[in-house]
């Protein structure tokens, strides 16, 4: 899953991308508007984190801006301290939760899991397939219970996949979901990545659609 964290304070933009990171997803990052403007648009995003006092482009303009121009990518957005109504023009203008700030990281991470669950169509924090568990909030995948070590990458196409189950999922889908933007992008890692996960996880749990991707049941 990638997520863009739209922030103009250094150290706090650096905090959510240092824990983004950690918790398994691929992200990227904006410190203004219209830099944040042009990835929203040109990248697949599964989520942005969007700080509304910004530089340049506000935060609701944008927002505004997205939704009017069909984009439907869940916002988080991270308000300031005691500003309801800051809150309610957010969410009138079409984010889809709110953080005030100062916030813990732990709050961020549970709002942003809980969208993702939400816009994937699920319902329980932890993702479930056949024998395989995927727990978003620990970024740890178990098989009949045992733990299943993955490498980042890994379990970044494992989650994309699990998050989207049933779905036919093409290759080019799962490099723009678990690739940050300027990461050296290269169509044959991902039948790499498939392999080592069928390694750990049994031949049948990803299936192969011939010509469209991968899917899992
Ligand atoms: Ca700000």
């Amino acid at each position: 899953m990638k997520i863009l964290v739209v922030e103009d304070e250094t150290s706090l933009a650096q905090q959510l991308r240092a824990a983004l990171t950690e918790a398994g997803y691929a992200v990227d990052s904006a410190v203004e508007g219209e830099r944040a403007d042009f990835l929203a648009q040109t990248e697949q995003y599964d989520l942005v984190v969007l700080d509304l006092g910004l530089p340049k482009i506000d935060g609701l303009t944008l927002l505004r801006k997205w939704r009017e121009a069909g984009l439907v990518t869940p916002v988080l957005i991270l308000t300031a301290r005691g500003s309801w109504h800051e809150k309610v023009q957010g969410i009138d203008s079409g984010a889809d939760d709110y953080v005030s700030k100062p916030f813990r990281m732990e709050e961020v991470l549970a709002r942003l899991r809980a969208l993702l669950r939400r816009a994937g169509g699920q319902l329980t924090p932890e993702l479930r397939a056949g024998k395989v568990t995927l727990d978003p909030r620990q970024a740890r995948v178990t098989l009949d219970g045992a733990l299943v070590r993955l490498t980042s990458h890994e379990f970044r196409v494992l989650s994309y996949l699990m998050h989207q189950r049933g779905r036919v999922v093409s290759q080019m889908e799962l490099i723009e979901h678990i690739y940050a933007q300027d990461f050296d992008r290269d169509s044959n890692t991902i039948e790499v990545f498939i392999a080592r996960l069928r390694r750990k996880l049994g031949n049948s749990f990803i299936e192969t659609v011939r010509g469209l991707g991968y899917r899992i049941e």
